[in-house]
């Protein structure tokens, strides 16, 4: 919970987003699909101009200047992540292309020497399909089962049912810490603790958590952590994998390549050190520059103010949409991110979509790459508003007036 009040200049803030002034179908763009990818910094914006135009070299071989600037500034990056999440070294941040890279890395390079028959992968309910699949085809491969966490009515993981499923046999516990579709907040904390007592892995896919919550992963303890740059005001194409640094040496590489080599012959290839080995060929270098000034943007900002201000806007909304008649939440966590998912009686969440979309309002609808949470719920989807931190309550009070409009159109 916040322990803040929210102090910041909103309209400074949107400012900063040249992207949000803009007309979408007639009517001032309302973006509220931020939980999908939110809109981009302008710092970060202005450094990748400023790559593309004066720096643009690959990064580690070359001696030329150009090469020189682009590898510090993407080294820069990897200082700038351990900073951020208070890795123990640099060295344990592995860039990847997002959280569903970072998740597939482990789950093969790991998961294909650790695990094995019989052993249990524990993922919750609540994942999306980049914590599923991957950790599916590591099974596939080993013969280790998956167990899902049961989740409550209100979208939270029962830790006690948690906890029965934890046994000398777990593995890997690999859980999010925020739900991107119904915005519940995990305890990880306690998962984590949880897990160590039966000596598991624990990996924590935190995508929907960095753009709103301060991460520290020598305090959370855990082994591995995921996330996007895309959801926290940066560029695409770029994701972190945090690694403990005794697995990451001891796990093999994920891809094959430049980069990751000391030594290739056709006899044999001894591989880079940690973080190299697992970065096979050209990264997104200037999106990774970039990403550094995203960090400073939320940093600058102040996390708890940051989830302050979002967690009044959910309030505000919730407050809201309540008295809409037939409106139906899904997902009531005590503990939430800026997140609303919802239905409306008689209304498919498809057109719902669309007609919000023909008033100038991005939301998402679907099931959110988490299908299996769906049908948990027997639902096949949701309309889902997620909010960031440039986001105001007179573009609620728009959103609301067009829910009731809609509403009406439909008797
Ligand atoms: N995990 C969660 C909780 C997410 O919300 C998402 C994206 O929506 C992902 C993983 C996948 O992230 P990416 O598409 O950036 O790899």
């Amino acid at each position: 919970m916040p322990t803040v009040t929210s102090t910041l200049d909103i309209q400074k803030i949107r400012s900063q987003f040249p992207v949000l002034d803009q007309e979408v179908n007639g009517k001032p763009l309302i973006y509220f699909d931020n939980a999908a990818t939110s809109q981009t910094a302008n710092q970060v914006v202005q450094s990748l101009i400023q790559f593309y135009q004066k720096d643009h070299a690959n990064i580690h071989r070359g001696i030329h200047t150009l090469a020189e600037r682009s590898t510090k500034a993407f080294e820069e990056t990897r200082e700038r992540v351990h900073e951020f999440i208070n890795s123990g070294e640099a060295d344990e941040i592995i860039f990847t292309k997002g959280t569903t890279e970072s998740i597939n890395l482990v789950a093969q390079s790991w998961g294909t020497k650790f695990l094995k028959e019989g052993d249990e992968i524990l993922i919750s309910q609540l994942e999306h399909h980049s914590n599923i699949v991957p950790w599916q085809l590591a099974a596939e491969r080993s013969g280790a089962v998956i167990k899902v966490i049961p989740i409550n009515e209100k979208g939270e993981i029962r830790m006690d049912e948690y906890r029965n499923l934890l046994s000398d046999r777990t593995r890997l516990v690999a859980v999010n810490y925020v739900s991107n579709s119904l915005g519940t907040i995990n305890p990880v904390k306690e998962i984590i603790e949880a897990a160590q007592e039966v000596k598991a892995i624990t990996l924590i896919d935190a995508a929907q958590a960095a753009p709103h919550i301060k991460i520290d992963v020598q305090e959370l303890n855990c082994d591995f952590l995921a996330l996007s740059s895309h959801k926290m005001y940066g560029p695409t194409g770029v994701g972190v994998l945090y690694g403990r640094r005794d697995l990451l040496e001891a796990m093999p590489p994920y891809q094959g390549g430049g980069e990751m080599i000391k030594d290739v012959s056709f006899s044999g290839t001894t591989y880079n050190d940690i973080p190299y080995k697992f970065e096979a060929g050209t990264p997104n270098i200037g999106e990774v520059i970039a990403f550094k000034y995203a960090m400073d943007f939320i940093d600058e900002l102040g996390h708890e103010h940051i989830q302050t201000y979002e967690h009044e806007l959910l309030e505000y909304a919730n407050n809201k949409l309540r008295s809409i008649p037939g409106f139906r939440p899904i997902g009531t966590a005590d503990e939430k991110a800026s997140v609303i998912s919802f239905l409306i009686d008689n209304v498919h969440q498809y057109d719902l979509g669309q007609l919000l979309d023909a008033r100038g309002i991005a939301v998402r609808t679907g099931h959110h790459c988490t299908q299996p949470l769906m049908d948990h719920l027997g639902i096949d989807g949701t309309v889902r508003a997620s909010f960031a931190v440039y986001n105001t309550k007179e573009e609620i009070d728009v959103f609301y007036d067009a829910l009731v409009s809609i509403i009406k159109k439909f008797g």
